[in-house]
């Protein structure tokens, strides 16, 4: 896979680019983030790679992401793809705890990333070698199931207004910046470095203007009859 594709499944930590990583706890969930933060110039100050990631509404027009993650994207992509496995995790915990008699806990609402369907595409991530079916009920809800229990819900007297046969299992993957916006945005930071370098030259190269030379005054001839005569002169007449 191409880089700067992320793919929507747990990666390990030691696939991550090598920056330093923070741990900490949320509801009992740890998650490792990475630490990739660039400065946002529309915001005025420092950002983290995951929060234009996955909540910048300019992420994919955004020139000072779209040159990080050119520059970072190995880690922006494995600490998007590690933020989404930590999700689904908690998620997890969550559905588990809430189906429990005692799961009367407070199910806090998930940020859904925006929708990019230009750079979302579909890949097998693995062949189903046991039979799955996905049932789909009278009010279209779907379950994946296994052959034991579909039989075991058709001796019941139950009915799918749909059965399929799962034989693959797929993954999403998308990239986070359009490559047309990295490329522009590469050239925009070209032009301007270069109109910079240009600027700079133009100041080391800029002398002093040569002095004017001072003219050299001429003396009148009206003011040679008036000056007086050199001394020798002055001598030879008092002779
Ligand atoms: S994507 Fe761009 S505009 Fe959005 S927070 Fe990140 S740097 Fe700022």
């Amino acid at each position: 896979m191409a880089g700067g594709v992320v793919p929507l499944r747990l990666r390990s930590y030691s696939q991550a680019a090598p920056h330093a990583c923070e741990t900490f706890g949320a509801k009992g969930v740890r998650w490792r983030v990475m630490r990739l933060k660039l400065y946002c110039n529309r915001y005025g100050h420092f950002k983290d790679a995951l929060v234009c990631s996955v909540s910048c509404a300019y992420r994919t027009r955004c020139d000072d992401f779209a040159l990080f993650y050119d520059e970072h994207r190995e880690g922006v992509d494995a600490l998007v793809a590690d933020y989404y496995a930590a999700r689904r995790e908690q998620e997890g915990r969550r559905k588990s705890v809430a189906a429990s008699p005692a799961g009367t806990a407070h199910v806090a609402p998930v940020a859904r990333p925006e929708e990019l369907r230009k750079l979302i595409r579909l890949e097998v991530l693995r062949e189903m070698a046991e039979a799955l079916y996905i049932w789909v009920d009278k009010e279209d809800r779907a379950e994946l199931l296994e052959t034991g229990e579909v039989l075991r819900r058709a001796e019941r007297g139950q009915k799918a207004k749909h059965i399929y046969r799962v034989s693959q299992e797929m993954e999403l993957r998308y990239q986070l910046v359009p490559r047309k916006r990295i490329e522009k945005a590469k050239r925009t930071a070209a032009v301007e470095a270069e109109r910079a370098d240009a600027r700079r030259t133009r100041r080391t190269n800029a002398r002093p203007p040569a002095p004017v030379p001072f003219p050299t005054p001429v003396a009148s001839a009206e003011a040679a009859s008036e000056a007086p005569a050199p001394r020798r002169a002055r001598a030879r007449a008092g002779r």
